[in-house]
């Protein structure tokens, strides 16, 4: 039996193992943190994605957890309302918005009792020879595996030892960001609030009842800040002095966010690679082919890699064949959705008076949600039969 090494549970490792078992190959995921990681801001499913996550049979879990989002409001500085609207008739068709962890935690359930589990450590080395990779983890074990796929987001590790560093594949876009959840103590529900000013912009998303909102903070900066990528101090540091001084709840949200124990932090950017995989090594999701949450299209991309990628390993001679076809398969429908960027996605998050202005003028204009529009791009993919057999729902 063949045997994988997926680094990462998160989206695209748990939905590659998935594939993976039900085409015979034995998997083990390993995975830093201690669990799947909940947190993060509620993601979308969007046109190709949505018949991949039938097809895992996950499809009507989803849809229960579907984010039913009534009203969003954008305010001006002083937190003034500028206009209030409610979600559009434009959306794609059967389109999901989910809690992250809800999707992560589904994805989990699928394959836990089937697929071996390293919570709590990760790869220290690897070692390619033409009969497998010899992996030593941190905590000191070493294995052999016959291939291994990173799916280990966009500031990969298995990427920075196999293919080099992050630099050369990292295309920054212009803004850091923190997310974190805090109490609901503003009657909040089913909603969404953007505030902004030039640079600088702030959300919170009431995603039901549960007395919980989502909170982001978004800032443009033209140099990374990458200092406080592996530091959360200094993460909190850099988004309170950022944000000092500014309208509406946001001194509520930093304060939020010195206490918070699920801040997420890290920068508008993708991954951009000529090649993903090398020798018996490939990368899947963000790992390989973060698009940015500009485009709100990071989990699909991840659910279709993870789709291609176990197909290809399913039904290819080799896994070089297999390497092969998951880039010839994928690569146009990552080009397409990564060009969103260019297209007007950073419209909502404008870095000068004059942006900001013709985004408002724009807002005004609308009668529903722009970020609810259905772009060609979601629906690009052209799905081979799910490998090991289907099972729909
Ligand atoms: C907690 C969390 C919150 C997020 N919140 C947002 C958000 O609000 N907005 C947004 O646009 N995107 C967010 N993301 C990223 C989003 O999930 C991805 O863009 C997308 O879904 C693609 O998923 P992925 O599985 O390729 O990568 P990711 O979701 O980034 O998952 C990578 C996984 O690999 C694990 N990992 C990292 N390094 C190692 C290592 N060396 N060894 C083993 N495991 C490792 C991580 O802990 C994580 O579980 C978040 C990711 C996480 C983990």
């Amino acid at each position: 039996m063949t045997t994988v090494l997926i680094s990462g549970a998160s989206i695209a490792g748990p939905a590659l193992a998935y594939w993976l078992r039900r085409a015979g190959f034995a998997v083990t995921v390993v995975e830093k943190a201690d669990a799947p990681r909940d947190g993060g801001y509620p993601i979308d499913i969007r046109g190709s994605a949505v018949e991949i996550v039938r097809r895992m049979g996950i499809l009507p879990r989803l849809r229960d957890a579907h984010v039913d989002m009534r009203r969003a409001t954008f305010l001006h500085a002083d937190g003034s309302e500028l206009i209030s609207l409610t979600p559009g008739g434009d959306a794609g068709e059967g389109d999901l918005e989910v809690r992250r962890g809800d999707l992560t935690a589904s994805l989990y359930a699928l394959v836990r009792d089937d697929t071996e589990f390293l919570f709590g450590t990760s790869v220290d080395t690897f070692d390619q020879s033409a009969h497998g990779v010899d992996v030593t983890f941190r905590d000191g074990r070493q294995r052999t595996f016959d291939l291994v796929v990173g799916a280990d987001g966009m500031h990969s590790r298995t990427r920075a030892s196999v293919f080099g560093p992050e630099e050369r594949f990292h295309r920054y876009l212009g803004y850091g960001f923190a997310i974190f959840t805090m109490p609901n103590s503003f009657g909040m529900s089913h909603e969404l609030a953007v505030w902004a000013t030039p640079g600088r912009a702030a959300a919170l998303y009431a995603v039901g009842d549960d007395g919980e909102l989502h909170a982001f903070l978004n800032f443009h900066r033209p140099e990374p800040p990458s200092a406080a990528l592996r530091n959360p101090q200094a993460q909190r540091e850099l988004v309170a002095t950022t944000f000092a001084g500014a309208g509406w709840k946001v001194p509520a949200m930093v304060e939020a966010m010195r206490d918070a124990d699920d801040l997420f932090f890290d920068t508008a950017g993708q991954i951009r690679m000529p090649r993903w995989s090398n020798g018996r090594v490939a990368l899947a999701g963000d790992a390989a082919y973060a698009p940015s949450f500009l485009t709100g299209q990071g989990t699909s991309l991840a659910l279709a890699g993870a789709y291609l990628l176990g197909h290809a390993l399913a039904t290819e001679d080799d896994h070089t064949a297999a390497f092969a076809a998951y880039e010839r398969g994928l690569r146009p429908f990552v080009t397409l959705n990564q060009a969103l960027v260019d297209n007007g996605a950073a419209t909502l998050f404008p870095t000068t008076e004059r942006a900001l202005e013709q985004r408002n003028t724009m807002l005004r204009g609308l009668r529903t949600l722009p970020s609810a529009t259905a772009r060609p791009a979601h629906s690009a993919l052209v799905l081979p039969p799910p490998p090991g057999g289907a099972q729909d729902s």
